[in-house]
């Protein structure tokens, strides 16, 4: 049997770069060209002009040992340096890198110049601590300065950082801490979110308790929370006595571009973590390429915000490496959207002058489902540029996004793209083209992709099948840490050369492409195969919803059936009667896709499952529809919500 999926979700809303837009665009038409002509080429040209290298790359792509690709191997560069002492010596040192401002108000301006000092000591601290290339460091702190610090001086001296994002539990912390077998762990007292301290460093202690292989042998600890924390003599150390007293010198060593950078576990919404490797050169080509391109950066004027949390690798790429990379200013901010008020996004970009914003659909939802009158309170006339990543868009958020935060006229862009591509892979380049609400659109220049069925042919017309990427790319994850087995299995075993996702995509008479969900997810109804991603979207098209999940769950008379989990917006929750809303609600998609995309129910619910990264968990949901004991919760950022949820349900 093939996979295809079905699509009946006809969006048909263009928007045409604006004239003034275009005329300033960095991105160029002709980049599309020329990686046509010679898409090797290409890369080597993005590869020497985004970067500088100490040794020249003689050998572009080393493709002889698939799945594992190398990229401008015999060359050598230091990627801190790139981030950082390149931008002071070409004079920028004075340039802002990061606007910091913490939860409670405090804020930090740090230029590139004193950026990198702090690295540069933080690199003298972590080898005087007997850290060496190769060597691996977890990282564990709150979106402070001093986590952008410990990345880069990590990968100035060589070794590999393994950040955990700090809303993590003390098992999932030890968990990755032996996987990776780190010799040091960099961590806070603790930070601010939702207005409370949370602790930290007693995570690290119980994590460390736990952790099985006994590798770490300090533990480096930055003061901000200010709570109490026990204190383990010979093995913490404080940042403040460690890293501030020691030399602001350091030279930096240039590395193979194939170094490993760094290992980052996946956010889990399907299943198990996995550990992928992440090598330099590579990585950060394509990183600064996309960043200034599908941004359109100009670093001398923009105010750039990446809302991601550096526990993602949207925070790798785009919070740290692309922008620092590119010398760009940015916004990072240590809370959440909704403290001390519900504006305090909309209160940062006022108060920075925001040009270019990039982050979720599952806060770009959060943020219609409280209506527009919190929007209302902030200038945002600064904004000039929008983009999302992480779930699919759908159309009528997307369409929300660029009218009320984008005040009607700014290019949006969907950006499709994983952990283990570590860039941009699909996205509409802003100036160029015509965007449509929904999706994803084209693969960024450089990069090849197709759509299949499963028995590895091409998947003709508008029909949906599996998203593949068909070249090797240069910021491809190298494998999956410790585990080349699995690498294989699940990446390259289904189509031999080609590089299988996981998500589901159809591609339009435009040649534009449509993420359709996982496909995991993909429901069989009837024999039709249905996309998760466009019932979503036009349960979402309804006036009275906020945000969509759907679920196939087993029918005895349609093999599976399409279950719903509505949030109603926050005007309609009060004043609808559930059962109606529901009602209302089948007999709209019903209408808008067809009959056969009509949910055999629709639960009015008050909370989703979501992963600590704000990704719906259908597979919890699926559990529920079904009537079976909930799976494996460790991922959920709450793990109360699926007992809300069954509560609700019943
Ligand atoms: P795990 O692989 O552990 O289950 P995960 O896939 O959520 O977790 P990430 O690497 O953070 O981990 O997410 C990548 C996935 O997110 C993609 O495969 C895709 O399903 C989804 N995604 C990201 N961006 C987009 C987008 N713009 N449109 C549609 N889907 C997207
Ligand atoms: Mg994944």
């Amino acid at each position: 049997m093939t996979v295809q999926i079905d699509h009946a979700l006809e969006e048909i809303r263009r928007f045409r770069p604006s004239p003034e837009f275009a005329a300033q665009a960095i991105a160029d038409e002709r980049l599309y060209d020329a990686a046509s002509a010679d898409r090797l080429g290409f890369w080597a040209d993005q590869a020497r002009d985004l970067l500088t290298w100490q040794k020249p790359f003689t050998e572009v792509l080393d493709w002889s040992n698939p799945p594992f690709a190398r990229w401008f191997a015999d060359g050598e560069l230091n990627v801190a340096v790139n981030c950082l002492d390149r931008h002071v010596e070409a004079g920028l040192g004075d340039r802002v890198a990061i606007y910091w401002e913490g939860e409670p108000g405090d804020s930090r301006a740090i230029t590139y110049a004193e950026l990198t000092e702090e690295v540069k000591r933080a690199a003298n601290a972590l080898t005087d601590l007997g850290i060496r290339t190769g060597d691996r460091v977890a990282i564990y702190l709150p979106m402070i300065p001093e986590a952008v610090v410990s990345m880069l001086a990590v990968a100035r001296i060589g070794a590999i950082h393994s950040v955990v994002f700090g809303g993590f539990s003390a098992d999932s912390l030890a968990s990755r801490i032996d996987d990776a077998e780190a010799s040091l762990v960099i961590t806070a007292d603790g930070g601010y979110r939702k207005g409370r301290v949370f602790p930290l460093k007693p995570v690290v202690d119980e994590a460390l308790a736990k952790a099985e292989g006994g590798t770490v042998k300090n533990v480096l600890v930055v003061k901000r929370g200010e709570n109490d924390i026990a204190w383990n003599e010979g093995r913490d150390l404080w940042w403040h006595d460690t890293v501030t007293t020691a030399s602001p010198e350091h030279e930096a060593q240039a590395f193979d571009a194939e170094n490993p950078l760094f290992i980052l576990y996946t956010s889990g919404t399907t299943g198990k973590p996995k550990g992928i490797l992440h090598t330099s050169g590579g990585y950060l080509t394509q990183v600064a390429f996309t960043h200034k391109n599908v941004f359109d950066l100009h670093p001398e004027r923009d105010v750039y915000w990446c809302t991601a949390d550096v526990g993602w690798i949207t925070g790798h790429s785009y919070v740290v490496y692309g922008p620092l990379a590119n010398g760009a200013t940015q916004v990072l901010y240590e809370g959440t959207p909704d403290t001390p008020h519900p504006g305090r996004w909309w209160e940062l970009v006022e108060k920075y002058g925001v040009t270019i914003l990039y982050t979720a659909p599952t806060a770009i939802r959060s943020f219609m489902k409280l209506g527009r009158s919190v929007v209302h309170n902030f200038n945002l006339r600064s904004l000039r540029l929008l983009g999302s990543v992480g779930e699919p868009i759908n159309p009528e958020a997307w369409i929300w996004y660029r009218h009320v935060i984008g005040g009607g006229s700014i290019p949006v862009v969907d950006t499709w793209w994983q952990t283990e591509t570590g860039a941009i892979m699909i996205s509409a380049l802003p100036g160029i083209t015509d965007l449509k609400p929904g999706s994803a659109q084209v693969p960024v220049p450089g990069i090849s992709v197709d759509i299949l069925a499963d028995d590895g042919t091409p998947v003709e017309g508008e029909d949906g099948g599996l998203l593949v990427i068909t070249e090797p790319w240069p910021s491809m994850l190298r494998g999956i840490w410790g585990d080349p087995e699995r690498f294989r299995e699940t990446y390259w075993e289904k189509f031999g050369d080609k590089y299988f996702a996981g998500d589901g995509a159809r591609r339009d008479e435009d040649g534009d492409i449509w993420l359709l969900g996982r496909v995991d997810d993909v429901m069989n109804v009837s024999g039709h195969r249905l996309s998760t991603a466009e019932i979503e979207s036009s349960l979402v098209a309804h006036e009275i919803t906020a945000e969509a999940a759907v679920v196939g769950a087993s029918d005895e008379t349609t093999g599976q059936a399409v279950v719903a989990f509505v949030i109603l917006k926050e005007r309609h929750a009060h004043d609808l009667d559930p059962s109606d809303a529901s009602e209302e609600l089948r007999r709209h998609v019903a209408m808008q896709i067809g009959a056969i995309a009509r949910p055999r129910q629709v639960f009015i619910v008050n909370e989703l499952p979501k992963t600590r990264s704000g990704k719906i968990m259908r597979r919890l949901l699926r559990d529920l529809a079904e009537g079976r004991q909930v799976g494996d919760t460790t991922t959920l950022a709450d793990t109360a919500i699926m007992d809300i949820i069954s509560a609700q349900v019943r």
